[in-house]
C-alpha cells in the first residue's frame, strides 16, 4: 500500500473544503490560529512514517488529552474509575450541563467535559505534580521531550472557565470532585494546552493500536484487555453528539479536540492523526473528518 500517494492525494483534495468549518472562539488564544492549515501522519506499527501538508505544525491538543489523563488514571486505579464515571455515548454536545443534572453528578462517559474533569480529578488525588506527571507521559508515548503547555492557551481557557466550572462545582455537589475546582480547572486547562504536531500524537497513539504496548521502547503502557477498552470508548463516545457519524464515516476508534486534532488508529495496524483547525458544527475538525473518511476508503481499511 502506498500510504504516501494516499495522504498526498487526500491532502490536494481536501483543499476545496476550506472556508465550509469555523475556528473554535470561545478559547480567545484559540481563535488566533490560521485556520487554513491541514496535517496528516501516518504512522505504521512496523515503524514506516508517512507524513504531508502541515504534520510537523504544532497545535492545541484540547480534548485529545482526555484519552492520555484516562490511560494514566486507569493504571493506577483500574476499574475503580467506573464508580465516578459512566462509559455510554452520550449524544450531547461536549460542554453540556443537561444530562449532569438528570443523572445526579454522574457523567455519561470520560470524554465529555464533565467526565473528562472527574478523570483529571482522580488524577490530581493520585499525583503530587498532576502537571508535570501528565507532561512525563505524554513525552515518554512518544518519545519526544520537547513536549510542553502553551501557556499562553491555558491562560486564555482558564480564563474563559466558566462552563467547566460550573461543571465540576455542580459534580461536587454530588461528592463527585474531590480537590479544590481552582486546581482542578487549572490542571484540566493545562491538559487541553498541551501543543503536539501531527506526528508526535501519531507517535503517542501508537501503544493503543499495538495493544497497550508501546512499540517505541516496549513499555506496557495498559493491559490487553483496558487498551481494548479505551479503543471502545474512544469509538463510541470519541466525537461528542457525532460519535455514531464518525463510526459510520471512517470507521476507527479516534478523539477529537476542539483545536482541530483528530487520532485515531486501526488496531495491530496503523496510528493517524489529521489536524484542521476549522470546525464543524459538533466542534469536531470539518476536515480532519472527511480526510479519515477517505482513507479508510481508499486504502479499504479499517476495524470493519
Ligand atoms: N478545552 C476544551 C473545553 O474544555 C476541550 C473541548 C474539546 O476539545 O472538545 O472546553
Amino acid at each position: 500500500m502506498d500510504y504516501q500517494k494516499v495522504i498526498d492525494r487526500i491532502h490536494g483534495e481536501l483543499l476545496e473544503l476550506w472556508g465550509q468549518g469555523k475556528v473554535a472562539d470561545y478559547i480567545p488564544a484559540l481563535a488566533k490560529v490560521n485556520p487554513r492549515q491541514f496535517g496528516i501522519a501516518l504512522i505504521t506499527l512496523d515503524g514506516q512514517e508517512f507524513l504531508s501538508g502541515d504534520a510537523g505544525v504544532c497545535f492545541s491538543v484540547q480534548s485529545i488529552s482526555k484519552v492520555f489523563t484516562l490511560a494514566m488514571v486507569t493504571r493506577h486505579i483500574g476499574d475503580g474509575i467506573w464508580k465516578a464515571v459512566g462509559r455510554e455515548p452520550s449524544g450531547n454536545p461536549f460542554n453540556s450541563l443537561v444530562q449532569l443534572e438528570h443523572e445526579q453528578g454522574f457523567p455519561r462517559n470520560p470524554f465529555i467535559n464533565a467526565g473528562a474533569l472527574v478523570v483529571t480529578d482522580r488524577l490530581i488525588s493520585l499525583y503530587p505534580h498532576p502537571k508535570d506527571a501528565i507532561l512525563e507521559f505524554v513525552r515518554g508515548l512518544c518519545g519526544n521531550d520537547d513536549i510542553y503547555y502553551d501557556k499562553e492557551i491555558a491562560r486564555s481557557e482558564l480564563d474563559h472557565a466558566d462552563r467547566n466550572m460550573a461543571l465540576a462545582y455542580f459534580m461536587k455537589s454530588f461528592g463527585n470532585i474531590e480537590n479544590d475546582v481552582d486546581i482542578l480547572l487549572d490542571v484540566y486547562c493545562h491538559q487541553c494546552a498541551i501543543s503536539m504536531s501531527c506526528e508526535d500524537l501519531a507517535r503517542a497513539f501508537l501503544f493503543l493500536c499495538n495493544r497497550g504496548t508501546n512499540p517505541l521502547n516496549g513499555e506496557q503502557v495498559l493491559t490487553v484487555s483496558q487498551a481494548k477498552r479505551l479503543g471502545a470508548l474512544m469509538l463510541t463516545c470519541g466525537f461528542y453528539d457525532e460519535s455514531g457519524d464518525f463510526a459510520f464515516r471512517a470507521g476507527l476508534p479516534g478523539k477529537s479536540g476542539v483545536g482541530g486534532g483528530i487520532a485515531a488508529y486501526i488496531p495491530g495496524n496503523l496510528s493517524v492523526t489529521v489536524w484542521s483547525p476549522e470546525l464543524n458544527r459538533h466542534g469536531n475538525s470539518l476536515i480532519g473528518m472527511e480526510a479519515l473518511e477517505r482513507l479508510t476508503t481508499d486504502i479499504g481499511n479499517s476495524i470493519f
